[in-house]
């Protein structure tokens, strides 16, 4: 009989995309999947037309081109002093963060494997784990803060662990892990001498603390793979070009997998790409506070409406609590406020492995325009208690 892999029947379509198509279809505002509804900077996109009509419309090296590998490594350091890497043996462009990932794990896990994975999760990361044939090991962040429980963690280790994903600021939950959370997470790699997959796209959102690259931790670099993209910092999540920075000898792996995967990313957006790379400090503190501005919109007005709120530290999402507005669960909930008051969430539920974590729980992205998260609003507002009275 003709069937679909083991590997593909064992995880689902991601619930955010899913949701973000029902949105699309139910004309609903959309704060599910998180990609911004406003224009990415104006010079980008003129560097992207001038890059096609300057003929960069064939393959460019498959782990990225020069021009573009060298504006990762001076906007790296610009940033983070003191964390050298070389454009030439240490960076890979690759298709957005997502495949920087999964070429990271093909590249550097083997079957079998054990990987370490902080839930709520991004929900990518457990598909790339078992695409690789690799096993995911759950260990949960506590509210209140989503604290990392430094027992459970130690204790999710076995001999079988090769590696751990780190994603902060996080999403869903806004977290941004602190110093000590970093030291006790590199503290485990260098005991068991572990890889760390950083996911570090929305390292620019930070409302709250301090983005700290785990890389830049005392014996970290060797061991960490850093990925990052253009997608959020610079409003192009369309464009699908990211990288991995990673030492010399793990650089080997992933782009040995990368060259097979997808040969490269888009040659053209490459060269435009360093436009956005090769912006003025200004830049980052205005995209900062347009997200800071919208997050003070969205949250009170949620709150208005009958959600519990966790006050994101970083990144673009509110992570909410509804059971102080319905007794359904976050599937049903979510699909009912698709179609009244026609506003599209993400289903906490999605977000764990274990979904009864996560039932009560609805994310809200808000990389979107005022009048949007104020049209969102506008609709949630018939859910507080006072309305329904
Ligand atoms: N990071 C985005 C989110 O969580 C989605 C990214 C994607 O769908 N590739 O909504």
């Amino acid at each position: 009989m003709l069937r679909i892999s083991r590997k593909a029947e064992s995880f689902t379509e991601s619930v955010i995309r899913e949701m973000n198509r029902l949105a699309v279809a139910a004309g609903a505002v959309s704060l599910a999947q998180g990609f911004p509804d406003f224009a990415c900077p104006p010079e980008l996109k003129a560097a992207a037309a001038e890059a096609v009509a300057a003929d960069h419309n064939q393959y460019a090296i498959t782990f990225g081109a020069k021009p573009l590998r060298d504006a990762i490594a001076a906007k790296t350091a610009h940033f983070h002093p003191g964390w050298t890497v070389d454009p030439d043996a240490q960076i890979s462009v690759v298709n957005g963060a997502t495949e920087g990932m999964i070429a990271a794990m093909l590249g550097l896990l083997d079957p079998g494997d054990e990987v370490i994975v902080f839930e709520p999760f991004y929900e990518n990361y457990g598909p790339d784990a078992i695409l690789t044939g690799a096993i995911p090991r759950y260990v949960t962040l506590h509210e209140p803060d989503w604290r990392i429980d430094p027992e459970e963690l130690r204790a999710a280790v076995t001999p079988r662990t090769r590696a751990i994903v780190v994603n902060s600021p996080h999403n869903p939950t806004g977290k941004v892990f602190t110093r000590e959370e970093l030291d006790l997470v590199a503290d485990l790699c260098r005991e068991h001498d572990l890889i760390a997959f950083t996911d570090d796209i929305y390292q620019h959102l930070v409302y709250e603390g301090e983005h700290i690259p785990l890389a830049t931790l005392p014996g970290m670099a060797e061991r960490t793979v850093s990925i990052d993209s253009m997608s959020k910092t610079y409003s192009v999540t369309g464009w699908r070009v990211g990288w991995v920075i990673a030492s010399p000898e793990l650089t080997v792996g992933v782009r040995r997998v990368h060259d097979f995967l997808t040969v490269g990313a888009a040659a053209p957006l490459q060269h435009a790409a360093v436009a956005g790379l090769t912006m003025a400090d200004a830049y980052y503190d205005a995209l900062l506070a347009g997200y800071r501005e919208r997050r003070d919109v969205l949250l009170p007005t949620l709150e208005a409406a009958g959600f519990r709120v966790h006050r994101p530290a970083g990144a673009y999402y509110a992570m909410t609590d509804i059971r102080d507005l319905t007794d359904e669960d976050d599937v049903a909930f979510a699909r009912r406020l698709i179609a009244d008051p026609g506003v599209a969430t993400v289903p906490g539920s999605s977000f764990f492995s274990r979904p009864e974590l996560g039932r009560t729980k609805l994310r809200f992205a808000f990389p979107k325009r005022l009048e949007t998260l104020r049209a969102a609003a506008d609709r949630l507002a018939s859910l507080a208690p006072a309305a329904r009275v």
